[in-house]
């Protein structure tokens, strides 16, 4: 199933999660964090470093491994697409104008509504540290650490 947001994962800032979070209808919510929760925990294949990285600077040779592995969580289709049979972002383009941090918008999903489960899932290792990554704008990996 496609969705409004070219089918793949949205990359967008937190403030603009924030923002299309506040208008997502009350109803939906609810399932909207489930397909969050579940994206995140999900093994894609391609994904290799599963360490927990959480509130850290990266260590040597982690950022390597997460850069290699932020290409294959792009091209991961939108998990909002099958919530309601739209998207989360509604077929609004992206804008991406305001300033970062950047990330997946399942991510931020989890991290606004679901703080502490979202922390305990990433420090069991269940989530692949691509996933949690902070980005640029372009999907490219920022230095520093997971989003919190
Ligand atoms: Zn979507």
């Amino acid at each position: 199933m496609t969705c409004g947001c070219a089918g793949t994962v949205p990359v967008v800032s937190r403030a603009e999660a924030l923002s299309r979070l506040n208008r997502l209808p009350r109803a939906q919510r609810h399932a909207a964090l489930q397909a969050a929760l579940a994206w995140l925990v999900a093994r894609h294949d391609g994904l290799s470093l599963y360490a927990g990285i959480n509130g850290r600077p990266y260590a040597e040779g982690e950022a390597a491994a997460i850069a290699r592995d932020v290409p294959v969580v792009a091209e991961l289709p939108c998990p909002f697409a099958t919530v309601t049979g739209e998207c989360l972002v509604g077929g609004v383009p992206p804008s991406r104008s305001r300033r970062g941090p950047y990330g997946w918008l399942p991510t931020w999903v989890a991290t606004l509504w679901a703080r502490d489960d979202y922390r305990e899932l990433v420090r069991r290792g269940a989530v692949a540290d691509a996933k949690v990554a902070l980005l640029s704008r372009n999907e490219g990996l920022t230095e520093g650490v997971a989003a919190m």
